[in-house]
């Protein structure tokens, strides 16, 4: 299993506006502000990868967006159902949730 690879950078703005972070399997980009949830947001979008293959993954991502709006896209509707949720990512990611300063300091 690749990564992931958390990138946290000042200077990073996801190509969506209004985005604090966007998973790039392996990679998760996370705008400054992001939260815990945002993270297991993106992390979320990551275990899906894995579950599919990045190909399949992104492929469906993108015949899904040309089909739904943003929020129905089954790969968010899922995500978005499930970011408040601890209990929803395999332990070996939501630790890095627990693990990672920024989102820890969000947590309730
Ligand atoms: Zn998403």
């Amino acid at each position: 299993m690749l990564g992931p690879y958390i990138v946290r950078k000042r200077w990073f703005t996801p190509p969506v506006k209004g985005f604090t972070g966007i998973a790039l399997y392996p990679f998760v980009f996370l705008r400054r502000g992001y939260s815990a949830t945002i993270m297991r947001h993106e992390l979320i979008h990551v275990w899906q990868v894995r579950k599919v293959g990045w190909l399949r993954f992104y492929l469906t991502y993108l015949l899904d967006a040309c089909k739904y709006e943003y929020r129905a896209i089954p790969a968010e509707v899922e995500a978005y159902a499930n970011q408040h949720d601890p209990a929803y990512l395999p332990a070996e990611l939501e630790k890095l949730v627990r693990a990672d300063p920024d989102a820890r300091g969000s947590l309730t």
